[in-house]
């Protein structure tokens, strides 16, 4: 068990936080004090709202621009048929084509030496940007899992295991667990690595068992959170955060998306590197959004965003600089763009 300080969270916490999520745009409304009503709930059928009530905390009250609040907003401009914008970027719904590069149903292998595990469909937010909003999850089952193990067994050049989804750490303590277990086992794994949100959009996400399955694997464990504003991080993911460090071998990263209206500027990005930083974690990664259909609100162009890293890269130590790249099919690696 670990002693860490401060102290995790009691394991029903999140579970009741994660119950009690805003699903209604009246709601949202009425909680931030803005008339959102006329935000069409019908038209968000496929991927509805979803946010807890920790990160609905952090919006500014009254302030309909507020960048958390962009984030999880459904708009009217998602059922857009946009499929091309003046810079030539395509919209699809399938930019990515994960489909092409399934090891098992549920396990994606894009780059050498590691392989994607989509451990529950599941998120805790529903993030408008995401390009999970029209994976065909059922073409990927988590609940296949035998058969991605057993890729795993098979194949001794997968050294690491990502854990993704959806969200893995909406799975419970015990389903992870379990999970963990099945891993561990396989030689040829050498590090475990988990993307997730749930630090900052429900620090108390971090209970004492799931520390605990942390500190008893044999596999080096990387927790790849996702942040893109400072004003996410609050003395509640410091907390979260100071419980992930207090397992010993732990290496906390961040990776952002770069979108319009929400993170597009130089000193806003600054700051949230620098907050990171204050928390106990790297940047890690800048990511252009995926070009997936509904999601043009928040395309930067590669222009801009490279003028963006530049001016970070002119304030900020190299160890806070995130690597711009974007997502495309078929290369060996991320595409750096700076
Ligand atoms: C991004 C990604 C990874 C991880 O790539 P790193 O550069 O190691 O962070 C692995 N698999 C898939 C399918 C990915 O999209
Ligand atoms: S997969 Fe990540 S970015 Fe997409 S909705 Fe879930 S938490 Fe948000």
């Amino acid at each position: 068990m670990v002693c860490a300080d401060p102290v995790p969270w009691q394991p029903d916490v999140w579970r009741s936080e994660l119950k009690d999520a805003v699903t209604s745009v009246t709601e949202l409304g009425r909680v931030l004090g803005l008339p959102l009503e006329d935000c069409a709930e019908g038209a968000i059928a496929g991927f509805p709202l979803r946010v807890p009530r920790p990160f609905v905390a952090r919006m500014r009250r009254n302030d309909p621009d507020d960048p958390l609040l962009r984030q999880v907003l459904p708009t009217a401009a998602e059922n857009e048929s946009v499929s091309v914008l003046p810079d030539g970027t395509r919209f699809s719904m399938d930019p990515l084509r994960e489909r092409n590069f399934a090891r098992a149903p549920a396990l994606i292998q894009k780059y050498r030496g590691r392989a994607l595990l989509i451990a529950t469909p599941a998120c805790a937010v529903h993030c408008r940007y995401c390009f999970r909003k029209h994976f065909p999850y059922e073409d990927h089952r988590p609940d296949s899992r035998e058969a991605a193990l057993a890729a795993l067994r098979e194949d001794d050049q997968i050294t690491e295991v990502i854990l993704s989804g959806g969200d893995p750490l909406v799975l419970t303590d015990a389903s992870l667990g379990r999970l963990v277990q099945c891993l561990d086992p396989i030689t040829s794994i050498e590090r475990l690595r988990i993307h997730t949100r749930l630090p900052i959009v429900l620090p108390s996400r971090i209970t004492r068992d799931l520390l605990d399955i942390l500190v008893s694997t044999r596999l080096r464990v990387i927790v790849v959170v996702h942040s893109n504003h400072p004003q996410e991080l609050d003395s509640d993911t410091a907390r979260a955060f100071a419980c992930l460090r207090g397992v010993p071998g732990v290496t906390l990263l961040n990776q952002s998306v770069l979108l319009r209206g929400v993170n597009d500027r130089a000193p806003t990005l600054c700051a949230l590197s620098e907050r990171l930083f204050e928390q106990g974690v790297l940047p890690y990664y800048l990511h252009m959004p995926d070009a997936v259909v509904g999601t043009h609100g928040f395309h930067v162009t590669d222009a801009r965003a490279r003028q963006i890293h530049d001016a970070m890269g002119e304030r900020l130590p190299g160890y806070l600089l995130p690597k711009l790249v974007r997502e495309e099919p078929g290369r060996a690696a991320k595409t750096v763009l700076a």
